[in-house]
């Protein structure tokens, strides 16, 4: 139905996530299978957005849809609002289509008013209880729907116990609560020039009004931003009669996960706390106790929630993470969804779930976000230096992970600590939304309170961030920025190392190893490698890199730039000789200095690949880049070169370009030195000779022309290499095959491949430099004003980052159309950034590439992403944010 906006629990289901919202669709869902959970009804995501386009306003058919379905609610419980007897409590939930932890706000024990108190008083026969949930409503609606800010009330309160000598909230008798009420309501007098609303459905209106806005708050905006979710889907509002697990020893309200979301043990895992409500348990107020507890504390409750827990992961057939709440010995669920987990645990349960038999290795491969994988790759403490490190508290193992820094006490601080390039740990008393962007750019984060699920845990785990929590051993005062400790106190700035897995906080920083891929990790990886088509090469340079990216599942290198080996200290000045020469013979002696030492990178650099294919691209970027540029070290290249200072500098300036990345850069200093690339291809050949007579009969080098336009360019620079290559084989009297292929990646070459592809056996996109001139965006000045453009939704995201497939991948798909008209079996692959990144990588393999190539620590990450692309393409799995 077109103009249908509010649906009961019994109305919806989980497939209906984009309408409902995740907690909407899920509470019908979990209604729709019998599981317990208090009657509500969902105002659709459609309707927020309806409202937007309304200019923020409540619509009156909607206002009457909402109260058609309050009246069945009423009717199910009899129960109604305002009632003197029995009133009618509600909450009102926000509930967007992706989860979004702690961005969106809820109102709880709303329908509370001068006369409801009074009957919820008399229903459960417990005054104190009654307003202690109308204070708690007066303080929650005025913050989350009517911004009046919560210290104006938290200091009442805590003047109140101050006055009367008392700790604890729990304290104050329904005398103190009544008096406290009063104030309140003035409080939103002085605030608001008017009186607290009583009629409830005033109240929920205002409520559902500031859910919808909530969409928008900043805090959801950078949640959004950060994790890829559009601004446009909107959130829905659900409206759920309230249960209570404030109503004493019988009572209570708890989180848990079904299996273990650090490292996906089968393992019930979660907290509660008795006589709480709500968001007591993640807010870190009371420390809580382990959902094992529950056991001993009501046993019967204990058995039926295990029971719904292994119902609701059968049913989803994915780990869940739950809410519920206990309100006389009665258990009721509130929430359930995908739980957040580390990578480790996504492997973990991932593998498990398929030898439960639950899903296939297909919806398996599809659970991991290719991204997350980069956690597991990361360094780990090396065990030795972790053992000789002082250990200066211990707290709970909220995310794992290893990470050590500087430690500051504000999200700002972090900020900026990272604009200097600093490492630094966030520590905080705890984290609220406000530290996001802080917790973002540390490398990680020590929290004194807070349980395994508080902010600080469920945030960290999503980011895969390192986290200890609630680390009640320590003292944190944000104020003079110092943590103490027993006898000790660690001030700003000074280092500190955290385990996430343990929940250790040591003192200083210490060193870091690489972790060893085994177990699942690999069984799950062997199942992605049985599904891509796309092969996975690796940028490299040295072969240090190389061999990483073959740990890491390399079958190539894509791109090995020679210009890196040329920085190095001891070649550097060779470099600049060759450069700064005026005649031929002197570069020619210069660049014989150099050809030994190009000779064995290339060799070491095969030999780290054993058989695997090898790409070695010619120098590319402008000469002067290598030069130097202070006085002092022009005076010293001077004098070992035996020339006048005067001179050099003369010829160095000669050297600068107004535009360097379109000037003398790329095939276009062979043209001018074409004795450059032939150093270069001699030692390429020479070495694969050397590793050829050492046994590796199959070496195929593969040599690649960078900044190609015109096929003449091309044919003249390979005319002058393959006049070198036959120099070699005949000096050696030994042979190799080869190929010789250029990169595209100026947009002229894309769109006449087909003649560059008369003279190239391979092409390989350089989608860095392509984006870089098909936009016309200079890389370097770029980064100055993308981000505008992302800030105004202009971009969803750079394109450097993210590949155009509309208009740098429509040059791509040009190319790779004329390149086989010409050449039918032309070798193709990608090694620009984007060949890491998961939706480019999905359209490498649409596009029909035979690789892509990317850094090593992506690697595993372009694996995943390619057999996703392939499962994507075969069955309809959609992904479950
Ligand atoms: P979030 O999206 O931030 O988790 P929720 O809407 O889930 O917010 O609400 C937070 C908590 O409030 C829930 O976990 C639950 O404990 C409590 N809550 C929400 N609605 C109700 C209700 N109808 N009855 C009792 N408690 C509720
Ligand atoms: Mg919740
Ligand atoms: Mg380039």
């Amino acid at each position: 139905m077109d103009n249908k906006f509010v649906y009961s629990f019994h109305e919806g289901s989980k497939e209906m996530k984009s309408l409902l919202g995740g907690k909407g669709a899920n509470l019908a869902e979990m209604t729709n299978i019998g599981l317990p959970v208090p009657p509500g009804f969902t105002i659709t995501t459609k309707a927020c957005i309806n409202f937007y386009d309304e200019g923020k306003t409540l619509w009156p058919s909607l206002i009457d849809e909402i109260k058609l379905h309050l009246a069945e609610v009423e009717k199910t419980l009899n129960k109604r609002f305002s009632d003197e007897e029995n009133p009618l409590l509600v909450s009102v939930r926000s509930g967007a289509v992706f989860s979004m932890p702690g961005m969106m706000d809820t109102i709880l024990n709303l329908g509370l008013n001068d006369k409801a108190v009074k009957g919820l008083a008399k229903s459960t026969g417990n005054e104190r209880f009654a307003y202690d949930s109308y204070r708690r409503f007066i303080q929650m609606f005025s913050d989350v729907a009517m911004e009046i800010p919560k210290v104006r009330f938290e200091s009442l309160l805590e003047e109140m116990k101050e006055n009367k000598g008392v700790h604890n909230d729990t304290d104050l008798d329904s005398e103190d609560l009544k008096a406290l009420v009063e104030m309140y309501k003035k409080v939103y007098f002085e605030e608001k020039h008017e009186e607290f609303p009583q009629d409830p459905m005033k109240q929920l209106e205002l409520a559902i009004k500031a859910v919808f806005e909530s969409w928008n708050n900043p805090r959801a905006m950078i949640y959004r931003k950060l994790n890829d979710i559009p601004h446009d889907l909107g959130t829905a509002v659900n409206v759920q009669s309230m249960v209570f697990g404030n109503m004493g020893d019988k009572s209570g309200t708890g989180v848990a996960f079904t299996r273990n979301p650090a490292d996906g043990e089968n393992k019930l895992f979660g907290e509660f706390l008795i006589n709480a409500q709500g968001e007591d348990v993640v807010a870190g107020i009371r420390t809580p106790n382990e959902i094992s507890e529950l056991k001993d504390i009501m046993p019967e409750v204990y058995s039926q929630f295990v029971d719904a827990t292994k119902k609701l992961e059968h049913h989803y057939k994915d780990m869940q993470d739950i809410e519920f709440t206990i309100e006389n010995e009665r258990l009721f669920l509130l929430q359930t969804r995908a739980g957040k987990r580390t990578a480790h645990a996504a492997i973990n349960v991932a593998v498990d779930l398929v030898d439960e038999n639950l899903i296939s290795k297909e919806e398996a491969i599809m659970r991991i976000e290719p991204n997350q994988l980069d956690q597991l790759l990361h360094p780990m403490f090396e065990p030795k230096a972790l053992a000789d490190a002082q250990i200066i508290a211990k707290g709970l193992p909220a995310s794992p992970g290893a990470a050590s820094g500087k430690i500051y006490f504000h999200a700002e601080d972090v900020v900026a600590a990272k604009a200097r390039g600093e490492k630094s740990i966030l520590v905080r008393q705890e984290t609220s939304p406000e530290d996001i962007e802080g917790m973002v750019a540390a490398e990680g984060i020590l929290t004194a309170r807070g349980g395994m699920t508080s902010h600080a845990a469920v945030v960290a785990r999503g980011m895969g961030k390192c986290c200890v929590a609630g680390c009640s051993e320590i003292r944190v005062d944000e104020a003079s920025k110092v943590i103490k400790v027993k006898n000790e106190i660690i001030k700003e700035g000074e280092f500190i190392s955290l385990d996430g897995s343990a929940g250790t906080v040591y003192r200083g920083e210490i060193i870091k190893i690489q972790p060893e891929l085994s177990g699942n990790f690999e069984k799950f990886m062997t199942w992605v490698d049985e599904f891509r088509r796309l092969k996975v090469r690796t940028n490299a340079d040295t072969p240090k890199d190389a061999a990483q990216a073959v740990v890491f599942g390399a079958e190539g290198i894509g791109l090995c730039r020679t210009e890196h080996m040329f920085f190095d200290e001891k070649r550097i000045p060779a470099v600049r000789r060759m450069i700064v020469s005026t005649t031929l013979e002197e570069r020619k002696k210069a660049l014989d200095e150099l050809l030994p030492m190009q000779r064995k990178d290339f060799y070491e650099i095969y030999e780290a690949m054993g058989e695997r294919p090898v790409t070695v691209r010619l120098l590319d970027p402008p000469l002067h880049e290598f030069l130097p540029h202070g006085d002092e070290d022009i005076k010293s290249l001077a004098e070992s070169m035996n020339i006048a200072f005067e001179d050099l500098k003369d010829r160095i300036e000669d050297l600068a370009e107004f535009n360097p990345m379109l000037g003398h850069r790329g095939c276009r200093l062979a043209v001018t030195y074409p004795e450059i690339y032939r150093m270069q291809t001699r030692a390429i050949i020479e070495a694969a000779l050397d590793i050829k007579k050492s046994g590796m009969e199959s070496i195929l080098p593969e040599i690649m022309i960078p900044l190609i336009g015109d096929v003449v360019e091309l044919k003249y620079v390979k005319k002058e290499i393959e006049e070198e290559i036959q120099l070699v084989f005949e000096e050696r009297n030994d042979k190799v095959n080869y190929l010789i292929g250029t990169m595209i990646e100026v947009p002229r070459a894309a769109i006449t491949a087909d003649e560059i592809a008369t003279e190239a056996e391979f092409f390989s996109f350089g989608t860095n430099d392509l984006t870089q001139m098909g936009y016309g965006f200079s890389r370097d000045d770029a980064g100055k004003f993308l981000s505008d453009y992302e800030s105004k939704g202009i971009f969803e995201k750079s394109p450097f980052e993210v590949l155009d497939q509309k208009g740098i991948g429509k040059l791509m798909e040009i190319a790779v159309d004329l390149g086989k008209k010409t050449r039918a079996n032309i070798k193709l692959g990608i090694c620009g950034e984007h060949g890491g990144e998961p939706s480019s990588v999905e359209f490498c393999h649409r596009l029909g590439l035979d690789y892509v190539s990317c850094s090593p620590y992506r690697v595993p990450i372009a694996r995943l992403a390619a057999a996703q692309a392939v499962i994507k393409e075969s069955v309809n799995v959609t992904r479950d944010k």
